[in-house]
């Protein structure tokens, strides 16, 4: 803290100030004293946890870009179900209010959130914590890794690409950006051309997290486990500049929005794995992944013959570079996997302990 400074106000004390603040604006008055109480709450969770080190620092809200609110203590007769596709919630000032009932509602949810997007879309989301799903006991182990043009590349070979907007869509994006430059400030035009491209972006989003929920699971499904670069110590051989030895191509393509997609989707991926497949995600020092001969072994920095080939000048070896990045990560990944069972835990630095899950016999 910085000296001549007060510390900030508590939860305690910040209830307390709300109680003032809301005997003087009747605009405060007007909102729900569960739903401002818990946002208190959920800011000093989110201190908490900033000050722990496992969170970032909480950021502000912005109108229009992160409207929601939570609400907790939810009893079972808050929730009823009207009909196949339709439920209803009771929510505090605002009554029963209907939402489309796309998946079961789990028993015994404690708590719920509403959003809305910037697209201007409701939502409601009961909260849950999902089974991890079960490992297939092969003993596959798969390698994944982002690529530079691809989203992830697997060790099987396979290339998975987020799905972006299409060219006429995105074609419609650049119109409408600059119709918005054009536009004067606060008139009715430039709120219209807003809404256009917040619903453009949104139909990108959902594609996104689409992509990165069914990709992970079919990951879960089929591998007992999965090896990813460890982020933290990830090197920027595999950035869209490329290396000294190997420069990108079409750097300024991907330089934009295009590798902004592919980085969200490989994040969220990778994030949700976790979650799906616990302790079955090994995370591997990166270092010479992208520059090691799969087949032979090999060290060779000239062996990228460019982003997308490596050519072993010692073996003969020649694919895709993404592909042989993962299979030295999924090697990496068994090794560590199966020294977690045997003993020998000197592989290197690991988050997680790896669980080598048996096949069945
Ligand atoms: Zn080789």
């Amino acid at each position: 803290m910085e000296p001549g400074r007060k510390s900030s106000p508590g939860f305690a004390e910040q209830c307390r100030q709300l109680t003032e603040a809301r005997a003087e604006f009747a605009w405060l008055r007007a909102g729900s004293v569960v739903v401002q109480q818990q946002s208190l709450r959920d800011f000093a969770q989110a201190m908490a946890n900033f000050v722990a080190g496992t969170h970032g620092r909480p950021g502000f809200r912005k109108r229009g870009k992160h409207e929601g609110f939570r609400i907790i203590a939810v009893k079972a007769t808050d929730i009823r179900r009207l009909s196949r596709n339709v439920g209803e919630v009771r929510i505090p000032k605002a009554g029963w209010i209907r939402f489309r009932w796309s998946r079961p509602v789990p028993d015994g949810v404690k708590s719920f959130r509403v959003t809305r997007d910037r697209a201007g879309r409701w939502f409601i989301a009961f909260a849950a914590i999902p089974q991890p799903i079960a490992a297939p006991r092969t003993g596959e182990v798969a390698g994944v890794d982002r690529g530079v043009t691809v989203s992830a590349a697997l060790s099987t070979g396979e290339l998975l690409i987020v799905p972006a907007l299409r060219d006429s869509e995105k074609a419609r994006l650049l119109r409408l950006v600059r119709k918005l430059a054009r536009a004067m400030r606060r008139s009715k035009r430039r709120c219209a051309v807003k809404a256009a491209i917040a619903r453009l972006k949104a139909r990108e989003t959902d594609r996104r997290k689409d992509w990165v929920e069914k990709t992970s699971t079919q990951l879960a499904q089929r591998f007992d486990v999965i090896g990813v670069e460890n982020l933290k110590i990830r090197n920027m051989t595999r950035s869209a500049r490329g290396t000294k030895d190997a420069p990108g191509k079409n750097v300024r393509q991907k330089a934009g929005l295009n590798r902004a997609v592919l980085a969200a989707g490989w994040g969220g991926l990778v994030t949700l794995l976790e979650h799906k497949a616990p302790g079955r995600v090994v995370k591997v020092d990166p270092a010479f992944t992208s520059r090691r001969c799969s087949a032979c072994g090999i060290v060779d920095r000239r062996a990228r013959e460019s982003q997308a080939v490596f050519r072993c000048r010692s073996c003969g070896f020649t694919g895709n570079a993404d592909v042989n990045a993962t299979r030295n990560i999924r090697d990496i990944a068994a090794g560590h996997a199966v020294n977690a069972r045997g003993g020998d835990r000197d592989a290197g630095p690991v988050n997680r302990e790896p669980r080598l899950v048996p096949p069945l016999a």
